[in-house]
């Protein structure tokens, strides 16, 4: 049986980033850069007004002198206008700086008396002024491989003139749930039959992470089935995830059905609780790639197992980089004691709430209410005990 170190050694040695290809910055929401962009502009781009007010030189607004309006400059082409000593141009926010002028001083702070402004405040050099380049050079890094293009990137990258950027392909992923007992919602239910939750909360899991294509599928307790099921969605999906079906039992039958599609799991149990039965396996038919993970049946497991493996994966096919690939992580002190007396590594379901871990709801893999109650993962190494007080990264 694997770590889970060696688990997502495994995995991510193994998962490989899609090919990329340029696309425009409006579709590109939630991808990953697939190369370095840098700035071929400062910003601001030129030296202009933070206020409405007067372009002035700052030595004349030390007296009350009347230093006389010799035009206009909104935001837009510059209008040529020059300032000089005992001079002041109408200027409004965003507006170019006129040259001479060095400083601006808000119109608030002056009174206007026969077409010529007197100062209530002094302004100092450069005040109220934002300099060409004070945010970015040309030439700085702006974007770097692997960042995810959030809407502040985009943002960028347009204020930089670009229509376009390189960025990972998003992997295709299919979905696959498992199992005789399982309705799905809106249907009746008969004695013995229970809703499928993992279908809807695997599809949300994978649309919070990366905008990708999903298909999900349900297949019965069938060998058979189970193994078409397979063949068909391997051949036109990057990922193919499941849930059930991963353990020895007699109506387990996602390893039979690899079995049968000739594919070997890397890896088939995973050190950890939950989720020890993890499945994990790629097939490679005529130069395309599928990536296989069957996760454990049991709703808690199901999440856990995303979260700690598959969410990495799906990172790095779509061109993350490591940082991004990483579970984010906060210090919390824990609110109660724990102990995991088990002999595996133990994923702790809690709420992490203003600096501190509460553990919470049944800890058993198929507590589903409680896990929705949770926001936080706290990993406990075999037989550890943490005291109330104690700090723990989860
Ligand atoms: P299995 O891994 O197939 O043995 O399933 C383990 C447990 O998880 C069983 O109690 C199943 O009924 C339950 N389970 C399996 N798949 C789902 C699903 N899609 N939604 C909710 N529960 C499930
Ligand atoms: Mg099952």
């Amino acid at each position: 049986m694997l770590t889970e170190t060696e688990a997502r050694e495994a995995i991510l040695d193994r998962v490989s980033p899609l090919p990329s290809r340029s696309l425009r910055l409006e579709e590109a929401l939630g991808l990953f850069a697939s190369e370095d962009v840098r700035a071929v502009l400062p910003l601001p781009t030129f030296n202009n007004s933070a206020m409405d007010g007067y372009a002035v030189k700052f030595a004349d607004t030390a007296s009350a002198k009347p230093i006389r309006i010799i035009g206009e400059q909104p935001a837009g082409a510059s209008q040529g206008l020059k300032v000089d000593a005992g001079s002041a141009v109408r200027i409004f926010t965003g507006a170019p700086m006129p040259e001479g002028a060095d400083a601006v001083i808000m119109q608030e702070d002056v009174d206007l008396v026969e077409g010529a402004i007197i100062c209530k405040e002094p302004v100092i050099f450069e005040e109220n002024v934002r300099l060409a380049g004070c945010d970015l050079c040309a030439g700085q890094r702006i974007i770097e491989r692997g960042n995810e293009l959030t809407p502040q990137r985009l943002a960028v990258l347009a204020s930089q003139g670009f229509t376009e950027v390189r960025a990972g392909t998003l992997p295709r992923v299919a979905l696959v749930t498992t199992g005789d007992e399982l309705v799905p919602p809106g249907q009746p239910l008969r004695s013995g039959q229970l809703y499928n939750s993992n279908g809807l909360m695997l599809a949300t899991l994978v649309k919070q992470l990366i905008p990708a294509e999903i298909t999900s599928v349900h297949v019965p307790d069938d060998l058979a089935q189970t193994t078409e099921a397979l063949r068909e969605l391997s051949a036109s999906h990057d990922f193919v995830i499941l849930s059930g079906g991963v353990s020895v039992g007699d109506h387990d039958h996602v390893k039979p059905a690899l079995q049968a599609l000739d594919i070997t799991p890397v890896f088939w149990r995973v050190k950890i609780k939950p989720g020890k039965p993890l499945v994990f396996a790629q097939s490679d038919t005529a130069g395309h790639c599928c990536t296989f993970f069957g996760l454990p049946g049991n709703p808690v497991s199901s999440f856990v197992t995303w979260q700690v493996f598959v969410r990495a994966a799906l990172l790095k096919a779509s061109g993350a980089n490591e940082a991004s690939q990483q579970l984010p992580v906060a210090n919390a002190t824990l609110t109660l004691p724990l102990k995991n007396r088990g002999d595996r590594p133990h994923f702790v379901r809690g709420r992490s709430e203003n600096g501190q871990f509460t553990a919470l709801g049944v800890q058993q893999s198929h507590a589903l209410f409680g896990l929705s109650q949770c926001n936080a993962l706290l990993r406990m190494e075999p037989e550890e005990q943490i005291e109330t007080g104690e700090v723990r990264a989860v």
